[in-house]
């Protein structure tokens, strides 16, 4: 099934090994603020320092704009994995140049280096060869670990792997084998949980998921716009009256695959505080606003979950961020929790949501790439990970 080299086929004794990870964290004042991508590749990291191996870290984080900026350096996550790892790691304030050179040349093994974020360096997203030649000249081998990046071709992500033998990291590998098992063979039924605010950001996961999956149970603001679509009048609700055409192909693409709402949960504002009430679905009232799946929905929807080989959810039922509107997410997580289905969840806001429920330890498995994942999904080749060396 997983048809790449990892860490496991490379001979890593005595060599120096560039590992892209994903360590596109939060900082507050200066420091981690969570560190779950950090130790999502300790296992990697691990495994090179245990086996003889001099590791070079590469990663970006966040978005800075035209050249170094002091607020994304990636120094607080050195010192951060220092005490993951209890054992010191450098850190080398440029990327590629004389410094990250000299760093490189003097590690010895079991020394853990940190060079300073991609996005610092203008060609990492142009994918700029000259800049992917010199950070394979810093090492011996390429490992690639950042899942979440993978979707992107970048020349820490993709450009080097061609200078380097080049090989996934085990998060790389897990990520791969459980969202790529879910897509390609699943045991069924196989049911995909779609929602989040717009439907727009995911088209090609709904057709996807609507050839390969057995139900597609759609809630969220994504639902509304397939409400305004079979004429339904939808209030002050979020809808996307760009995608209505799209809806309605959907909805006749999916026949009975395709599940909506059976009813909601309207509020007169966008807000916390807002007035709400339960409805069947139908016309949404003026002034008035979907908030959120209804009790029946997420009954209805529990029933399918409960049946169900394997479950793949992205995107929240409502908007879980105002405690009000977040029964049907919850709901949804309950019944995903407590279904023997293999359960995968993908996401930032639906792992956030998971993790406010309390429930993360009763998934399968909760994947690290946001984009990366629903890239999987859609049935989008990564270019991160096609670029690593097949197995022979
Ligand atoms: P993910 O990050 O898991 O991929 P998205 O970013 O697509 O999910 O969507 C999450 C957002 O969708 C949340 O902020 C949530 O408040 C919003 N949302 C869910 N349902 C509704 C709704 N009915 N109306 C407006 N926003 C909604
Ligand atoms: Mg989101």
């Amino acid at each position: 099934m997983f048809n790449k080299k990892t860490v496991e086929d490379l001979d890593v004794q005595g060599k120096r090994v560039l590992v892209r990870v994903d360590f596109n964290v939060p900082l507050q004042d200066g420091k981690v603020s969570d560190d779950t991508r950090i130790r999502a590749a300790l296992p990697t990291i691990q495994y090179l320092l245990d086996h003889g191996a001099a590791v070079i870290l590469t990663s970006h984080l966040g978005r800075p704009k035209g050249g170094p900026d002091p607020k994304y350096s990636l120094a607080p996550v050195a010192d951060h994995l220092s005490e993951l790892l209890e054992r010191p790691v450098q850190f080398v304030d440029e990327l590629v140049g004389e410094k990250a050179a000299q760093a490189a040349q003097n590690l010895k093994a079991g020394d853990v280096l940190i060079l300073e974020n991609t996005r610092f360096h203008p060609g990492e997203t142009k994918n700029d060869p000259e800049l992917a030649r010199q950070l394979a000249s810093l090492a011996d081998l390429y490992v690639n670990d950042a899942f979440g990046s993978a979707h992107r071709a970048h020349a820490s992500t993709e450009g080097v792997a061609h200078h380097l033998p080049a090989a996934a990291g085990f998060l790389m590998q897990k990520e791969i084998q459980y969202l790529g098992q879910a897509i390609a063979d699943p045991k069924r039924p196989f049911v995909a949980i779609l929602g989040g605010a717009k439907i727009s950001d995911k088209i090609g996961v709904i057709r996807n998921l609507l050839e390969k999956a057995d139900q597609v149970l759609i809630g969220g603001g994504m639902a509304n716009t397939f409400f305004k679509a079979q004429g339904y009048p939808t209030g002050d609700s979020l809808v996307e009256d760009d995608s209505l055409e799209i809806a309605r192909e959907l909805v006749q693409k999916g026949a009975s695959k395709l599940r909506l709402p059976i009813d909601v949960v309207i509020a007169n504002a966008f807000d916390a505080e807002a007035e709400m009430k339960e409805m069947p679905m139908g016309p949404v009232p003026d002034g008035w606003r979907i908030m959120d799946i209804g009790p029946q929905t997420v009954a209805a929807f529990g029933k399918s979950i409960q049946g169900a080989g394997t479950v793949v959810w992205n995107g929240p039922m409502g908007v879980f961020e105002f405690p009000r509107f977040a029964k049907g997410t919850f709901g949804v997580a309950e019944a995903v929790a407590s279904s023997s289905a293999t359960s995968i969840i993908g996401g930032g806001d639906s792992v956030a949501a998971i993790n406010q429920a309390g429930l993360a330890d009763r998934i399968t498995h909760i994947s690290t790439g946001g984009g990366a994942s629903l890239e999987m999904l859609e049935g989008i080749p990564l270019p991160g990970l096609v670029a690593l060396n097949d197995r022979d």
